[in-house]
């Protein structure tokens, strides 16, 4: 057999450990997870009845086009349904597009760290990747443009980024827009889009009216609480969305997933409530560092990067064997931060509870 040369290099994504595998390892009752960004309040009441309520034939493929979501979808975000890519999680759209526009030969621009798929579909394709490094925590746009030559297909912005929770301000998107070659595909990843409330945040959607080598991500695993049903969604123009369908699996978005974020985008009561708690919930952070002196990243999403100056993984196994399970810094580009999901007040006391007694 002869493997692509790349993919031998390759490990496979490390999800973190699950909630089951922690309790048997360490023999404890509870555990709350902080780990992967998701919604400690879970979902809408409406996504529980509009599943239960389901009532046709488990035999049956899901709708490939997920007609029904497409057009709330499009509803949602003003845009036509011809413009709108569904993926099983953005993860999905990530893969679509790294498998249309790279390959040998081709390179790829995005920020270090950042969210580690963008490089990891890159290897896969064997697209070059040009890393262009964060400054004090930002996208370093004018080293990203910098970066970008003939042989650059596609350029990645996460923002907020994940895992610094950082966003790029409009002004800024808008002059990096301008300034990229149009043959050159600009991926906005927005996966915590909802949680953001900076005044300068872009209006990307409106930007599509200007840009048409732009796509929008965005996902129902954040806010919305749907992370088990893998739904996300991309944004752009016609052209670009046709040129991505043909790389798509057919039935990419499950059934229960279609309806359940159906029922979830017609629930904003409670996207804005979870939103208002994530602002409360990051202050309790904020509040803890400033009182204890840690570095941290003030967020636009729903985690936090906190800089413990000592030895993360130690600082991860330490919350691990008190019940929270949260990121090590050193895995994800920050050696001697944590990555913490926003919990409840509850969960945000008690890990902060546990965070202080380690200090
Ligand atoms: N983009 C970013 C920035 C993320 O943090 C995540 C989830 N961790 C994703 C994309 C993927 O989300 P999903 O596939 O669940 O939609």
């Amino acid at each position: 057999m002869k493997w692509k040369e790349a993919v031998t290099k390759l490990q496979p994504y490390q999800p973190g450990k699950s909630i089951e595998e922690v309790k048997r390892q360490y023999g404890l009752t509870s555990i709350t997870k902080l780990a992967s960004n998701e919604n400690p309040f879970g979902c809408s009441n409406l996504v529980r009845e509009a599943i239960s309520g389901y009532g046709t034939s488990y035999a049956l493929y899901p709708d490939g086009y997920a007609t029904n979501l497409r057009a709330a979808v499009a509803e949602h975000v003003g845009k036509k349904e011809t413009e709108i890519i569904f993926g099983n999680g953005s993860d999905e759209i990530i893969q679509i597009i790294s498998r249309s526009l790279l390959y040998p030969g081709r390179n790829t621009v995005m920020a270090a760290p950042t969210f580690p798929q963008y490089k990891h579909n890159a290897v896969i394709e064997g697209a070059d990747s040009r890393e262009v490094p964060l400054i004090d925590g930002e996208h370093d746009l004018s080293g990203m443009l910098a970066a970008i030559d003939n042989e650059t297909s596609v350029v990645w912005l996460c923002s907020p980024n994940n895992p610094t929770g950082i966003h790029i301000p409009a002004a800024e998107l808008v002059g990096f827009l301008s300034k990229v070659p149009k043959d050159v595909l600009v991926v906005l990843d927005e996966a915590y889009y909802e949680y953001t409330d900076a005044e300068d945040f872009p209006d990307s959607v409106k930007l599509l009216d200007s840009y048409e080598n732009l796509i929008i991500l965005r996902t129902f695993s954040k806010i919305y609480g749907l992370a088990a049903f893998r739904v996300g969604y991309g944004i752009a123009h016609e052209e670009i969305i046709r040129k991505l369908e043909p790389a798509r699996e057919p039935f990419n978005t499950n059934t229960l997933g279609q309806i359940a974020a159906i029922a979830a985008l017609a629930d904003q009561g409670f996207i804005s409530r979870c939103k208002e708690e994530n602002k409360m919930g990051l202050q309790q952070y904020y509040s803890f560092c400033e009182a204890e002196g840690l570095a941290y990243y003030p967020s636009q999403g729903n985690f936090i990067l906190i800089n413990f100056d000592m030895d993360s993984d130690e600082v991860f196994q330490y919350l691990l064997e008190n019940g929270y399970i949260v990121r090590s810094g050193r895995a994800l580009g920050f050696p001697g931060w944590v990555r913490v999901t926003i919990g409840s007040h509850e969960q945000n006391e008690g890990i902060i509870a546990q965070m202080k007694s380690l200090l």
